[in-house]
């Protein structure tokens, strides 16, 4: 059973329009640790909380590095066989699509995890690989084509050829990582039809960035026959997964729609709090495990446990306001370890 990789990294701190935001030392990184070192004025004294995780990510940290510590091995696998699923979680503003995605200036995960797959394909000359992607959101556990521009929600099925997939979702053969961000952007697009806050509807939804990596031996013999080991063909899933955000929402104030949103996303978080829990339990101990109880788990069910690697990113918001909500990350975090 392969170990889940948990890593926490704390964003700078946000300056707002009243000027510097100094807030940014409650929580006190050194190595792999993390603590919270401060009590808020009039307010009583927090006890000292401290959680060590595979990787601990200063507001310094580069999106290269994540990427190099946490979804480098995982691309590896993937172009070599092995399903893979990495994960930001946290709170709206907490940096989980920075993360991912990254900025202008500097590219996040999926960018760097995409030009890795070709750089990687390109050392293994004698296999020849094919490369699909398809790019998707869940909204209110209904699941969108982002690749589409036709408003059709989609539906998971299970057969015995193709396994779990998402029916009619688009795939796409790409040949480069320029043509794969052409796509994610198109992608961003579609997101927002009809929609008057695109940072809102982004933010209360799950973003499964996919690669389907097919390859198989250059030197099939004229008899098609593919069962050797060397010669077999594989098919490995990649998916790059920017969840909604994790911040509870408050029920005065929030109208209808609002409310509706913050359930499916709350259910679907805490199953997959649930689900990675158990698999992070290993061993026969662990029991069922509750798949098929949330659209994004039973989406992700190939890519995550049994030979998946998988590793989560838990961003935090430095501020003294998202004290409560951190805590939150850090304690889902820890259940994951
Ligand atoms: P989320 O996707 O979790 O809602 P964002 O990724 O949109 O959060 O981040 C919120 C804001 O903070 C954005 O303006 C983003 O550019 C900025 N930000 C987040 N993480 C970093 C970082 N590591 N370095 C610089 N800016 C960041
Ligand atoms: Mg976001």
């Amino acid at each position: 059973m392969e170990k889940i990789c948990v890593a926490v990294r704390v964003r700078p701190p946000i300056l707002t329009s009243e000027g510097s935001n100094s807030n940014g030392s409650f929580w006190k990184v050194e190595d792999n640790r993390i603590s919270l070192h401060h009590k808020p004025l009039g307010g009583s004294p927090f006890s000292a909380l401290s959680y060590t995780f595979d990787h601990v990510f200063d507001q310094d940290s580069a999106n290269s590095t994540v990427h190099d510590l946490l979804t480098k091995d995982i691309i590896r696998a993937a172009v070599h066989g092995f399903n893979g699923t990495a994960f930001a979680y946290g709170q709206t503003s907490s940096g989980k699509t920075y993360t991912m995605n990254g900025s202008q200036s500097e590219p996040g995960i999926v960018p760097l995890a995409v030009k890795d797959v070709f750089q990687n394909i390109q050392m293994i000359t004698n296999r020849e690989f094919l490369i699909r992607v398809s790019y998707m959101e869940i909204y209110n556990e209904d699941i969108n084509d982002l690749l589409s521009t036709e408003n059709q929600k989609l539906q998971v099925h299970e057969s015995l050829e193709r396994g779990i997939f998402v029916a009619g979702l688009r795939e796409e053969i790409v040949n480069s990582p320029e043509q794969v961000l052409k796509l994610i952007e198109s992608g961003e697009v579609n997101r927002h039809f009809g929609e008057t806050n695109m940072n809102a509807r982004s933010s209360r939804s799950h973003t499964i960035f996919r690669m389907v990596i097919e390859s198989k031996g250059k030197d099939i013999t004229s008899s098609g026959d593919y069962s050797s080991g060397s010669d077999a063909i594989r098919v490995s899933v990649l998916n790059l997964v920017d969840l909604a955000g994790s911040e509870r929402i408050v029920k005065t104030g929030a109208g209808g729609a609002r409310l509706k949103e913050g359930k499916h996303i709350n259910k679907s978080l805490l199953i997959l709090g649930n689900v990675i829990n158990k698999l992070s339990e290993g061993g026969k101990q662990r029991g069922h495990i509750p798949y098929r109880d949330s659209k994004l788990t039973r989406i992700l069910q190939p890519a995550l446990g049994g030979n998946a690697k998988t590793s989560i990113i838990c961003t935090l918001a430095p501020e003294e306001v998202h004290i409560e909500e951190t805590k939150g990350t850090l304690l889902f975090a820890n259940r994951a370890k």
